[in-house]
């Protein structure tokens, strides 16, 4: 798209806020009641072009796109007027007489740019957090998933007016052109990289940001495991997708009391759930592109490799692999982001608290432990941006918690109430009543003054 048709888009967004600073909470469920109608009627299309786009079966497609934004989409429809209403908060008494608010304003113009990963979801999903809160929003999917991006397109031109929700699609060039823009909120996802690149165009115009981002999220399995589930549980998290989920289980850090019988139940878990020949199973995702399977198929090597390993060019197809490494391997120097999961072993719980905190904060971290104070040890003392305690990925699919990571995995959160905040600049107001007018704090000061300002400054 040319720079100035993207120019006129954001011009158009201007003046649809000029005439709709505040957006009715009315109107703002109305174009979410839109969204959801039509969401649900290019279901066949959203579904053909994740097919075409990353091989995604429609059950895995409605599991972690389509459904998720519904979800999120219902539950903003039943908190918008709640959210939305200023929120009356406790005034000191030195202010009497008055009353305090916090009054939830958007923004104004939201840019969203989008990775290629969950291509639908993480661009509706903040989209949806993002109307709620009333602003205008200019929509950037990713070009690395074209016919995803082509139906995100379809949906928001004819669901909302193009002043309240636009979408500008291109790669690098036009992200940068929209990024040199005096916008009102950046809401990034994507990798770490390009974070800091967006974090820096922000600082020229002191524009606030969410950065949704990346890293090695560690999955920690203690001798107290119960090893079976915690194989099944960890297969379906680093598998989904084909492995390419911000937050899937990076690496599996366990004890080495239970290694070997965690290689058996992985590779048992492996088979029952993606069968014998994954390759040519319909339901497997494959690699995005041969840039993503060049660079995963280079850490397969003879001496590394304990299960799985074979891949398929032609159809950019890795099966499920595992490997024995150790954190100098090169599989542990970045996040990996595809169907590789290699085992690193600890001797003590310790041990493998301060590796850990070695390595860059992670946006996810799973803990697998029957134990009590190994769980609480590890939640208390490793910074990560969420996760779970016996189960990988599914705390992001809730509307009740935030996600988001920190530092360089991540800066902010969304998903529901937090996502409302998110786009929502709260104003600060007091409202000083006229009737009375307390000379306390007016100059000349004298001995009352001064004993009044201590007493109720204190
Ligand atoms: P990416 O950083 O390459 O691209 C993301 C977006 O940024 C795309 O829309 C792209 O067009 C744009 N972009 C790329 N280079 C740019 C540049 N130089 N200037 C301006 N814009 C640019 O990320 P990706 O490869 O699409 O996604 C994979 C990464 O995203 C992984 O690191 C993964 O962990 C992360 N991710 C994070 C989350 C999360 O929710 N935290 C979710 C999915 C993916």
């Amino acid at each position: 798209m040319d720079n100035q048709e993207i120019l006129r888009k954001i011009d158009i967004q201007r003046q649809y806020l000029e005439k709709n600073p505040m957006l009715n909470y009315k109107n703002r469920i109305q174009a979410l009641k839109k969204l959801y109608k039509n969401i649900k009627l290019l279901t066949p299309e959203i579904n053909a072009a994740l097919k075409q786009d990353l091989n995604k079966g429609s059950v895995e497609a409605y599991m972690v796109e389509i459904g998720m934004v519904l979800s999120e989409i219902s539950y903003m429809i039943k908190h918008c007027k709640q959210f939305s209403s200023p929120q009356r908060v406790h005034t000191p008494l030195a202010q009497f007489p008055s009353t305090s608010y916090r009054l939830p304003c958007p923004y104004g113009i939201v840019l969203i740019i989008s990775p290629w990963n969950y291509p639908f979801m993480l661009a509706i999903e903040p989209l949806v957090d993002a109307i709620c809160a009333g602003n205008s929003v200019i929509v950037k999917p990713s070009e690395i998933s074209p016919n995803v991006s082509n139906i995100i397109e379809r949906l928001i031109s004819m669901t909302f007016d193009e002043g309240h929700v636009t979408t500008v699609q291109g790669g690098v060039e036009e992200c940068s052109f929209l990024l040199d823009q005096d916008l009102d909120y950046i809401f990034y996802t994507g990798s770490t990289r390009v974070g800091e690149i967006v974090m820096k165009k922000a600082a020229e115009h002191f524009t606030p940001v969410t950065l949704e981002m990346g890293g090695k999220s560690p999955c920690i399995v203690d001798e107290t495991a119960n090893i079976p589930l915690t194989a099944r549980r960890i297969v379906f998290g680093k598998f989904l997708n084909c492995g390419q989920t911000c937050v899937a289980p990076d690496y599996i850090y366990c004890d080495e009391k239970v290694k070997d019988q965690l290689i058996k139940e992985l590779e048992r878990q492996i088979i029952l759930q993606y069968t014998v020949d994954p390759i040519n199973n319909d339901n497997y995702p494959r690699m995005v592109n041969q840039k993503q399977y060049n660079a995963m198929s280079s850490f397969i090597n003879k001496d590394n490799l304990i299960f799985g390993g074979r891949c398929d060019e032609a159809m950019l197809k890795i099966e499920p692999t595992i490997l024995r490494a150790t954190f100098d391997d090169p599989v542990m120097k970045e996040e990996i982001f595809g169907p590789i999961l290699p085992i690193v072993t600890f001797k003590t719980l310790d041990e493998a608290v301060a590796n850990v905190n070695k390595l860059t904060k992670p946006l996810a971290l799973y803990i697998f432990s029957s134990k009590k104070e190994n769980q609480d040890k590890i939640v208390n003392r490793v910074p990560f941006g969420g996760g779970c305690i016996n189960d990988t990925i599914v705390h992001i699919a809730t509307s009740e918690m935030g996600f988001g990571g920190l530092k360089q995995s991540g800066i902010g959160a969304y998903h529901g109430k937090v996502g409302f905040e998110t786009f929502t600049h709260y104003k600060s107001i007091l409202d000083k009543k006229t009737w009375l007018d307390l000379p306390m704090r007016y100059q000349p000061f004298n001995k009352i003054k001064a004993f009044l300002i201590k007493m109720f400054l204190r």
